[in-house]
């Protein structure tokens, strides 16, 4: 077995101790003679389960009390609808800010449910390349909370500030960083995130959210997708992503283990200064994005020669770099850095760049 350094935006890789851990239990989870997948959601088995993963990401994310933790289904696209659903009722307004193609598709899906103001855009010709400065934002006071992106899976566009809202609730999609670092929960209303890059398998997704803003749902909230509705049921008003569950607890176990997120961020940041550097150095390759707002999940770059792409994808591939060819809607490449990315896949990375530079540069 022969196991590629996978630079996938996601699903992406996950730790090889989760992966070996959840084979060994995969028949008999400790001696229920059941597979995870195989269990009620409602026994004992699975409900222990279910509550050591939240406690866990409590511990990790430090979450503090007045806030619930829901295990939902439908994505961080589906946040896209189900916050504003949730939330926007209170006044009818909604605030955006605009860094990247996700954040932009979350205020076109919010503007169905209620009036969304772009409070700030870094979009210069289709392209995002930076955060605006907080100056730069003009808030709504009668918004009935701002909504941002902390990072953009495709641009590369990072914050790393939390930003300043006064009392309008913040609120933050987390599907690319979370758990890549320390984050202030408690200066934010809601933070989302799919599992799938840096907790686990697709098909989970996170939601944290301080009590006194669940319970505003528009009458047309299907019940699934209620926060209050979820928050009173344990996240279990429906059958809950169970195997998913499981294997972002391993994921959050193994990262408790490691040091938790202070750990996790020097971690990431050796990674990406190894990337950074390199392409810093080269004329051969480039990363537009403002060194402030630079991503240490997602390094989008670009080869000198666009015609050289395939070649340089399909070389990666014979050295078990796999993964890098980048979103559609940007082209060039995108080497995805998660906690579960060793330095060692990076400096393979890097190595290979160098010997293609060298070849065809
Ligand atoms: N937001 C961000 C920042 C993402 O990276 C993604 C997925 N790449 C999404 C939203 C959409 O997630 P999903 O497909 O799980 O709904």
């Amino acid at each position: 077995m022969t196991r590629v350094f996978n630079f996938s935006p996601g699903p992406a890789t996950l730790p090889e101790a989760v992966l070996r851990q959840a084979a060994e239990e995969m028949l008999d989870w400790h001696g229920s003679g059941m597979s995870v997948m195989e269990m009620s959601h409602r026994g004992k088995e699975f409900m222990s389960i279910h509550a050591e993963a939240e406690s866990l990401l409590c511990e990790l994310m430090g979450i503090p009390a007045g806030y619930k933790v829901l295990f939902l289904q439908g994505g961080a696209i589906g946040q896209n609808a189900i916050v504003p659903m949730n939330l926007i009722g209170r006044t009818g307004r909604a605030d955006y800010v605009v860094t990247g193609d996700w954040s932009k598709k979350s205020a076109k899906e919010a503007a169905h449910f209620g009036e969304v103001r772009i409070a700030a855009s870094s979009e210069e010709g289709g392209r995002y390349t930076r955060v605006p400065a907080q100056a730069e934002w003009q808030l709504d006071p009668k918004a009935a909370y701002v909504h941002y992106c902390a990072n953009e899976t495709i641009g590369g566009v990072e914050f790393f500030w939390t930003p300043q809202t006064g009392d309008v609730p913040l609120v933050a999609d987390m599907s690319s960083n979370i758990l890549s670092r320390p984050v202030d929960v408690a200066r934010h209303g809601l933070i989302y995130a799919g599992a799938q890059k840096n907790m686990g398998p697709s098909g989970l997704t996170v939601v944290i959210v301080r009590e006194d803003l669940i319970g505003h749902a528009m009458p047309i909230t299907p019940s699934v997708f209620d926060y209050k509705i979820q928050a009173a049921a344990d996240s279990m008003y429906n059958t809950p992503p169970t195997y998913a569950i499981y294997i972002a607890g391993l994921v959050f176990k193994h990262v408790k283990s490691l040091g938790g997120l202070a750990a996790m961020e020097a971690h990431n940041r050796a990674k990406a200064a190894v990337l950074y550097d390199f392409l810093d150095k080269s004329g051969f390759y480039s990363n537009p994005i403002q060194r402030e707002a630079r991503s240490l999940m997602n390094v989008p770059f670009w080869l000198k020669d666009a015609a050289l792409d395939a070649a340089f994808l399909q070389g990666a591939q014979a050295r078990g770099l796999v993964g890098l060819k980048g979103h559609r809607s940007v082209g060039g490449m995108r080497a995805s850095l998660y906690n579960a990315m060793s330095i060692e896949g990076v400096q393979a990375l890097v190595a290979y760049m160098r010997d293609f530079e060298a070849q065809h540069g």
